[in-house]
């Protein structure tokens, strides 16, 4: 049993004290992938989620496109010709093993059982997987692979020996009880920030993986690139681009707004700073409509429901922030492992950086999820082989919690927090698009003034029952996750991909280079190569 005076519990409630070879934290498909190579290495594996294993996260709801290209010279032209598009930022090894590796789980997954989308020529179709039914089939893989899944068991902190990280440490929200799980090596697979904005699978998503990284000691890289929008149909929550391919927008008065040659997000992100913006699929052929309703079922229900017809009526549209989840941003990863620097800690998926893999330009539509698959296979397995050579120690190493910000006051506590006051400010500070979309030096000092403000609120306050320590955390996460990016934007004195600087719109040949993050009350940001990670001479 434990004693944890910090972590709230229910009276009585008996908290939960485990111990493993290694924890993953976070069950979207980066976890899964993680936990399932992990056991594939013989050693013993616990996974836990705040939400469920199967429904939370980006991918669950979503359909998602991989980047799925066999081996050869196609695959060495498809490298070559997106290069120029990731700001120079890619490294073409770290896209080529990610390749390598989602094609061959790709495969594994048909081998398993997954019931793969057919094409007309009636094969399976391994580029495209269904949400719901992929993390449904991941969940039952990793089960009958005899991972422990704890889910509603959100991780609040990590734990660690003075040296190395040893566990992790939460709340188990189904018994209102804390769990501490001392662990080899620890996984973190927490997905990325959408800052507090309502897309979908978002709701867990609130950067929770990066707050605990840096609380452990390791970097972020990328955090400028966390500016990305998608359309969406106004005032739904539903940030499916697909079907946009074949939009043309209009403004109120029903004047066509360009976007042939142009940054099709940025000219109608400058339209609606100045009102209302109208879109139309009216550029699908009825062939392309039938085969969108079928496949994209979910994107219509919104205009369904409102009695629209999207191929021939015009219906009011919005861009919504999806931060890190399509964005970059995310954990500084060291080496071909996903080690993060904090002997024992990885970071796979939205959590890491995706930086080397698709530079300045987001990695939606299937590098991400490739990203996902490879990513969680290399770390599960160097957790793995971390965790035993420390076997012997692991249950009975003394291990001390991490965790500060909204968790443990800096001195005297002065009250409690307020964490939806602190959410909202990140809402109004990350999600307009005249301060994130569109970037001036003087707006990011005043946001992050704000920002600034906030995280010194946190340091005072005590969190509460068991469901505010949670919310203290998601809103210290939010918080520091929203200064790593304005930092790290700031010091990107130029325009490059979705950083976009109003003031410095030209890109700067001498800052082909990689912004690191680091530290909570003092944020440094410093330059590195991106392919070493190595400070940059
Ligand atoms: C609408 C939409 C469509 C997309 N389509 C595509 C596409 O077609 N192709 C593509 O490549 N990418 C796509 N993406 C991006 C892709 O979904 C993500 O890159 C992918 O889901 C990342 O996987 P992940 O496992 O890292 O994170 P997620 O799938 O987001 O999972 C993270 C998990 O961590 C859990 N978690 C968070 N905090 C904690 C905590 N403190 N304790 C415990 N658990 C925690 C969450 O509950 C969640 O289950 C899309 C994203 C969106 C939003």
């Amino acid at each position: 049993m434990i004693d944890s005076p910090e972590i709230p519990r229910r009276r009585n409630a008996e908290a939960l004290d485990a111990w493993t070879d290694v924890l993953v934290i976070g069950g979207g498909p980066a976890g899964a992938w993680a936990a399932l190579a992990a056991t594939e290495a013989g050693v013993r594996v616990m996974l836990v989620d705040k939400g469920y294993l199967g429904t939370s996260g980006a991918t669950a709801p979503s359909n998602t496109g991989t980047w799925f290209v066999p081996p050869g010279e196609g695959r060495r032209l498809a490298i070559e010709q997106r290069q120029p598009r990731t700001g120079g930022l890619a490294d073409p090894h770290w896209v080529e093993r990610t390749l390598d590796t989602a094609w061959e789980k790709l495969h594994c997954l048909a081998d398993w059982g997954y019931s793969f989308p057919h094409g007309d020529d009636g094969r399976p179709y391994l580029a495209n997987l269904r949400g719901p039914d992929y993390m449904h089939f991941m969940r039952r893989r990793v089960l009958a692979a005899g991972v422990t899944v704890l889910d509603h068991h959100p991780a609040l902190e990590l734990l660690g020996d003075g040296d190395t990280v040893g566990g992790a440490a939460g709340i188990d929200r189904q018994h209102d009880r804390p769990w501490r799980i001392r662990a080899g090596a620890v996984v973190l697979a927490t997905g990325g920030c959408a800052f507090g904005e309502r897309i979908l699978g978002a709701a867990t998503l609130t950067g929770d993986g990066y707050l605990m990284a840096a609380e452990a000691g390791a970097a972020l890289a990328g955090m400028e690139f966390s500016a990305q929008y998608a359309f969406t149909p106004k005032p739904s929550a539903l940030n499916k681009g697909l079907p946009f391919r074949w939009a043309s927008f209009t403004r109120q008065d029903g004047t066509p707004i360009a976007t042939a040659g142009r940054d099709r997000h940025a000219a109608v992100a400058q339209a609606l700073l100045e009102g209302p913006v109208f879109a139309q699929y009216d550029k699908a052929e009825p062939d392309v409509r039938a085969w969108l309703r079928q496949g994209q079922p979910n994107c219509f229900l919104p205009l369904d429901r409102s009695g629209v017809d999207p191929f021939t009526e015009r219906w009011p549209v919005t861009l919504r922030c999806e931060g890190t989840v399509r964005g970059v941003g995310g954990i500084r990863l060291l080496d071909d492992t996903c080690a993060t620097g904090v002997p024992g800690l990885y970071a796979v998926g939205d959590a890491a950086t995706r930086e080397r893999l698709t530079g300045a330009i987001s990695g939606g539509g299937g590098p991400n999820s490739s990203w996902a698959i490879a990513s969680g296979n290399w770390a599960g397995r160097a957790a793995a082989i971390f965790a035993v050579r420390i076997r012997a120690r692991i249950a009975d190493r003394p291990v001390t919690p991490l965790g500060r910000a909204g968790l443990r006051p800096a001195g005297t506590a002065r009250g409690a927090l307020a964490p939806h006051e602190l959410a909202r400010a990140v809402r109004e500070e990350m999600l307009p698009l005249d301060r994130n979309f569109f970037r001036r030096e003087t707006t990011l000092r005043r946001s992050l003034e704000r920002l600034d403000a906030c995280w010194g609120e946190l340091q005072d306050q005590e969190p509460g029952d068991a469901l505010a320590a949670v919310k203290a955390r998601e809103a210290a996460a939010l918080v520091a996750t929203s200064r790593w990016a304005y930092r790290s934007a700031l010091a990107r004195t130029e325009s490059r991909g979705m950083h976009r600087r109003r003031d410095l719109p030209d890109a700067d040949p001498a800052l082909v280079c990689s912004f690191q993050a680091s530290g909570l009350d003092d944020v440094r940001v410093s330059r590195a190569d991106p392919r070493t990670s190595a400070p940059a001479p």
